[in-house]
């Protein structure tokens, strides 16, 4: 057997062995978010350190540098710059480098820290007193600039935090695509909030009895694509999609009784990000090609099913005969275009989660400036809620009354979790991207949804998104699917186009 292949074949036995471990650490991780005793947490804690130390031990072990220098010294003879396994070795160095060189003190410093810093967030945010938590954001910035310094960069300690999330993208040119995003987007909110027309949003708060939303959002999850011979749909209180084998995906949720449309878009939306977990290559899990290329796609896939899918208006064509035989007595008297006006709801509010489809990204701009402004120590922290306050008034025109509703409203920073947020805007404009670029591709896709399908859609996204795992990074993915870089325009041109007809503009 030629070197390469034989070193390949043990590079990838040893990571798939590891993604074992991982996947063990997954199914932990899941069990601690749904069905965990409360009394259970601290032995949870410590076996997921043991776990996790395990883990990196093996990702870093000096044998996987030695693997990957042999590889790519026959790499350039032996396979085209193209192939999957370029792409594979490509991916394995840069998990390995990033990996190994963060030094091991600054690994345990930053994991005990993000622990105590989202207890201390937790109990500051329930007594709204952000002078407790500020000490341990100034901690956390600060270890994160170590871990900047240490992975190395060229021109902002930003874009290598976001490369975590976000491979290959930067702070200059997200702010430069978020920035026309702005531009077109305040506006179109401010024309919305000045027609003063309400959303019946009452309709959507009568009462749905929970095991009827239940069975419900699993038909509509199955209805999409999600494959509940291969994954399951559990109860959480925060909902997420974990991937605990290659064949066993589990998303999240809650339901309300007097919110149906809360649990129905949380199933949706987890299960976008199922469907794409679903679709990456089963022989590749553990391996770069078998895992997901960047959050913001991810969040693509996601936003996708739940916004450009669910929320349109042939979907609810089909779904909304079966919602009225389903809760009869609840729904009788509601008309299909007030119920659709009601789940497309826009008006600007203070809290990110509960934000609708069109000021969603205003709220993830406002923290884009500010973490930039903190890690590059342009902002105090003792400024954050001032400046918090500021911004709102400024991108929504809401102030928050307090700071459990302004900037201690969202767990990540007390995660460690700097340079994420912009994902979530990423991913509403890449679905935009995608979703125009399919509707292009297979034509007619509303006339399919009003019929109840979803697969020739569900495929195009296999075909074009899902399979390829970490082959292609998310910028030569869009633009190689989409023919164009990332762009505002799309989804300002699906925004307005359902919109403006809701608000009677244009
Ligand atoms: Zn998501």
């Amino acid at each position: 057997m030629p070197v390469f292949d034989q070193t390949y074949q043990t590079l990838k036995e040893h990571l798939q062995q590891t993604a074992i471990f991982s996947s063990i650490e997954e199914l932990l991780g899941w069990d601690e978010r749904t069905l965990l005793p409360a009394q259970a947490g601290s032995y949870r804690a410590d076996q997921m350190t043991v776990l996790a130390g395990l883990i990196h031990q093996r990702r870093t072990a000096p044998a996987v540098g030695e693997w990957l220098d042999t590889l790519e010294s026959s790499l350039s003879t032996s396979h085209p710059a193209d192939s999957p396994e370029a792409a594979e070795v490509r991916e394995a160095r840069r998990d390995y480098d990033r990996e190994s060189k963060i030094p091991q003190k600054l690994v345990e410093e930053l994991a005990k820290t993000s622990v105590l810093a989202q207890q201390a967030w937790a109990e500051a945010r329930a007594q709204d007193n952000f002078a407790e938590f500020a000490p341990w954001l100034e901690k956390t910035l600060d270890l994160k600039r170590d871990q900047a310094d240490a992975l190395g960069y060229t021109d902002d300690p930003y874009d290598v935090l976001l490369d975590e999330f976000e491979p290959g993208e930067t702070a200059a040119n997200l702010r430069q695509v978020l920035s026309r995003l702005r531009d077109e987007l305040a506006p179109l909110v401010a024309e919305i909030v000045a027609t003063g027309k309400q959303a019946p949003v009452e309709l959507l708060q009568r009462d749905y009895s929970i095991d009827k939303q239940k069975s419900f959002a699993r038909f509509a999850a199955k209805s999409t694509g999600f494959d509940f011979d291969c994954g399951r749909i559990d109860l959480t209180v925060h909902p997420f999609c974990a991937t605990l084998g290659p064949k066993d995906c589990r998303i999240t949720t809650r339901y309300e009784e007097n919110a149906f449309s809360s649990g129905f878009f949380s199933v949706l939306h987890e299960a976008g990000h199922g469907i794409y977990e679903q679709g990456l290559p089963d022989q590749e899990f553990g391996m770069p090609l078998g895992t997901a290329t960047s959050l913001g796609i991810h969040e693509s896939q996601s936003r996708l099913w739940e916004n450009f899918v669910g929320r349109s208006f042939a979907f609810w064509e089909y779904f909304f005969p079966k919602l009225q035989l389903e809760f009869a007595s609840t729904t009788r008297d509601i008309a299909l275009d007030d119920f659709f006006f009601a789940i497309n709801d826009v008006r600007p509010s203070l809290i990110r989660v509960e934000a609708d489809e069109a000021t969603y990204n205003l709220h993830i701009l406002i923290r884009f400036e500010l973490e930039q402004a903190l890690l590059n120590q342009d902002l105090s922290v003792a400024d954050l809620p001032g400046a918090w306050n500021e911004k709102y008034s400024e991108f929504l025109g809401v102030r928050p009354p307090d700071d459990a509703q302004g900037c201690l409203q969202d767990i990540h920073w007390s995660g460690g979790a700097i340079g994420y947020f912009p994902t979530y805007s990423l991913g509403n404009l890449y679905a935009a991207q995608l979703f125009e670029s399919a509707n292009s591709d297979l034509g007619a896709l509303q006339d399919q949804f009003r019929r109840g399908e979803f697969g020739t859609l569900r495929e195009w996204l296999r075909d074009k998104v899902h399979q390829h795992g970490r082959r292609y990074p998310a910028k030569q993915l869009v633009q190689d699917v989409c023919g164009e870089p990332l762009s505002h325009e799309p989804l300002i041109r699906h925004l307005r186009s359902k919109l403006q007809p809701l608000y009677g503009l244009a």
